[in-house]
């Protein structure tokens, strides 16, 4: 059904007393192609397309979603929503209005996807294995890459009309070495909104390069030590720390209850936006839905709240939390576009979308060399932490230790553990622009039924002081 049919079926639907109507048809198409070992092991095309219907009645939202996108098809959908709302306005939580769902419009304009050949990528994956397996003592190399293209067009009872595309994609490299009984893995990956461009073969064979000799050097290093010491976190380190221990618990749904049975609370509580010192001054934290190739970037969510860039800590200092319209009126705290769905057939939901670390001015050389005694940790490796995103412990694949300045050794299985606000506390500096990369994962989950969403992470290099760090597994 195209675009003009939509809008046709939305404007026949009968009101039945409704004070809004939304729809959205989401198209999406996944290409997944995965090599072990330099040999083919998966060639795949997933596609999906599915209707959902949105209602607001008696100041109660409810959804319904539907694969039958003909004109009955979405009719049936809608009294279904429409049944819920009206059920479950028995049992309110909070009065909406028409309001929660601002106008939005911008000119629907067809994509031009680009495209590319299975093969193509697949020669690109089968080369990093080859230059994994070049190294001595690699025994084991894999990789895989999943394209994703998705079309979003969200139109709404009040002449509300959207249309939105984006190309992501998803990867990994893993090099495995043994020596002896040790066995280490690097691996290299990246979510990001780009397309088949991405895959050079000269970018992929140069980390599939770097990770295997990585790998090797690790199944010779000495085992982290012990103590508390100062801690040097690469960007692909602090995406994790960035997302468990301030993107979660700054959810305004996770504080409001609504996750406890299933991804969690919050240790943070309601009154602290606004005057809860959450880290050091040198800590800035935004949501940002403005950087080019970061995997959640976008004009607008999925309730139709523009996106803009704003700061959810400043110098140490909580501002604002990760809420929708819905659970900022419900919460009475100020927070950001991110009401997100993972599909058709779900909800939106309060998500971190772009959460990022604004760059400090710490040159990696002078952050380094102000380590009388610390560890350089790269690349996570297990995470851990409790459902009020309080106490945590994670490890790392790779480590540099740091005596008096200057880095000496290369050491295997580093952990570190603390607690989220006294962690942050500890930030003693923030690298420079140079030292920024981005990041992102495919998976962050949450939500009854589960929401598998895409997020974006940014962060320069940061230096800890009096961690306790551990060597471990
Ligand atoms: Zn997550």
């Amino acid at each position: 059904m195209n675009h003009e049919q939509l809008k046709k079926t939305l404007r026949s639907l009968p009101s039945k007393g409704a004070d809004w109507i939304g729809l959205k048809k989401i198209t999406s198409k996944i290409k997944f192609h995965s090599v072990k070992n330099g040999l083919p092991l998966s060639n795949k095309i997933y596609q999906d397309e599915g209707v959902q219907i949105e209602v607001l009645k008696n100041g109660q939202f409810a959804y319904s979603s539907t694969q039958d996108t003909s004109p009955n098809g979405i009719k049936l959908a809608y009294e279904k929503a429409l049944f819920l709302a009206e059920s479950s306005s028995k049992y309110p939580i909070f009065p909406f209005t028409r309001e929660t769902r601002p106008q939005f419009k911008n000119q629907p304009s067809p994509h031009d996807f680009n495209q590319t050949t299975s093969g193509e990528i697949h020669d690109v994956l089968s080369l990093s294995c080859d230059s994994i397996k070049k190294e001595k003592g690699l025994i084991h190399s894999e990789g895989y890459a999943a394209l994703k293209e998705t079309e979003t067009y969200h139109i709404g009872l009040g002449d509300e009309e959207f249309y939105s595309s984006k190309n992501t994609i998803d990867f990994s490299l893993k090099a495995i070495a043994q020596e002896g009984t040790e066995v280490q893995t690097r691996t290299w990956g990246n979510t990001l909104q780009a397309g088949p461009e991405y895959f050079q073969k000269e970018l992929f064979k140069k980390e599939a390069t770097r990770i295997a000799k990585e790998a090797r050097e690790l199944s010779f290093a000495e085992q982290c030590p012990s103590e508390k010491m100062d801690l040097l976190l690469m960007p692909d380190q602090m995406i994790l720390q960035i997302h468990e221990s301030i993107g979660h618990p700054l959810e305004l749904d996770r504080i409001l209850g609504d996750e406890r049975n299933y991804a969690g609370q919050s240790f943070v509580k309601l009154s602290d936006f606004g005057n809860y010192q959450y880290g050091s001054k040198a800590l800035n934290v935004t949501f940002d839905p403005t950087v080019e190739k970061e995997v959640a970037s976008y004009k607008m969510d999925d309730t139709g709240h523009m996106a803009t860039k704003e700061f959810i800590i400043k110098e140490g200092k909580l501002l604002r939390g990760l809420g929708s319209l819905e659970s900022q009126l419900r919460s009475n705290v100020p927070g950001v576009a991110c009401g997100r769905v993972s599909s058709w057939n779900r909800p939106p939901i309060d998500r971190m979308a772009n959460l990022n670390l604004e760059p400090g001015e710490g040159n990696f050389e002078e952050m380094v060399s102000s380590m009388e005694r610390g560890v350089i940790m790269a690349t996570n490796k297990s995470w851990s932490i409790d459902d009020y995103r309080n106490k945590f412990q994670f490890g790392c694949e790779y480590a540099k230790l740091v005596e008096n300045g200057r880095i000496t050794k290369t050491l295997r299985n580093p952990n570190y553990r603390g607690i989220s606000t006294p962690f942050w506390h500890s930030l003693k500096e923030v690298g420079s622009l140079p030292t920024r990369e981005i990041f992102g994962t495919a998976y962050c989950g949450k939500g009854e039924p589960n929401q598998a969403i895409e997020v974006g992470h940014a962060s320069s290099v940061c230096l800890f002081n009096g961690i306790e760090v551990f060597g471990g597994v």
